[in-house]
């Protein structure tokens, strides 16, 4: 299903609940990736906890005969995203190059207004300055940014590599291919259930893929024209 617009990408993520096994590899791959801290016992139990994707279980059917079921979810990327219009300080805000929700991290004052009109309840507040214990700090990513406590955060699709694979292909005086950016989720993904690509680029394996009679987004009647759709099969009925 290309979509054309000369000027600019649509980042997409497809998410196969039929191929998800729930192995949590992306999370701790998003984590290493993004420097995203990671929360004492007591701050989780206190909700506090901060990890840019979640996996979401459930169970189908009656003992014995149980399923278990996942849903990874993350940023959806909105079209038409809640979080926008409520930040006084535009540090959310769209971009129209990317298609993707950004977030300014020096821009944010703390209202905490994003988080609270996310419907997906993806957006996440640094209560503290974070710190990584020996010998964690020295496996920081350089390229992205240490979130400073009062700051919101959240999934960027791996913005980061976004820039570097375009970056690079400028040098190699080419346009971007499909394949040249993996978020770091889709990356560690043992069972491919996550793929990554723009909608834009008529080769692209996202476009080959949708539309797709097992296709669904998350709360899609809220208008918020997700980025992320999720694919499951007959027998699937989480997000229903
Ligand atoms: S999922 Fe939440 S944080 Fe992401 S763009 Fe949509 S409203 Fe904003
Ligand atoms: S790494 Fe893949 S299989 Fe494992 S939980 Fe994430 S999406 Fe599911």
């Amino acid at each position: 299903m290309a979509e054309t617009n000369e000027h600019g990408h649509k980042w997409t993520m497809i998410v196969d609940l039929d191929k998800c096994n729930g192995c949590n590899a992306c999370v701790v791959a998003c984590h290493a990736e993004n420097n995203v801290p990671i929360a004492s016992e007591e701050e989780v139990i206190r909700g506090r906890g901060n990890h840019w994707i979640r996996i979401e279980r459930y169970w189908e059917g009656e003992y014995p005969d149980v399923q278990a079921r996942f849903i990874p979810v993350f940023c959806q990327q909105c079209g038409s995203a809640p979080c926008e219009p409520v930040c006084p300080t535009y540090a959310s805000y769209h971009s129209t190059e990317q298609n993707l929700n950004v977030q300014v991290y020096n821009r944010c004052v703390g209202t905490r207004y994003c988080g609270n009109n996310c419907p997906y309840k993806v957006r996440f507040f640094n209560w503290w300055t974070p710190e990584w214990d020996s010998p964690l700090n020295e496996q920081l990513n350089p390229d992205v940014t240490v979130r400073s406590a009062g700051v919101m955060e959240k999934c960027t699709f791996c913005i980061q590599r976004i820039r570097r694979a375009e970056n690079d292909a400028t040098a190699d005086g080419r346009e971007l291919r499909d394949g040249d950016v993996q978020p770091a989720c889709a990356q560690a993904c043992p069972s491919r259930a996550l793929v990554f690509g723009d909608l834009y680029d008529p080769e692209s394996q996202v476009s080959e893929r949708l539309p797709a009679e097992r296709q669904f987004k998350l709360l899609e009647n809220l208008g918020t024209e997700p980025a992320v759709y999720y694919l499951k099969g007959e027998d699937t009925h989480v997000g229903e």
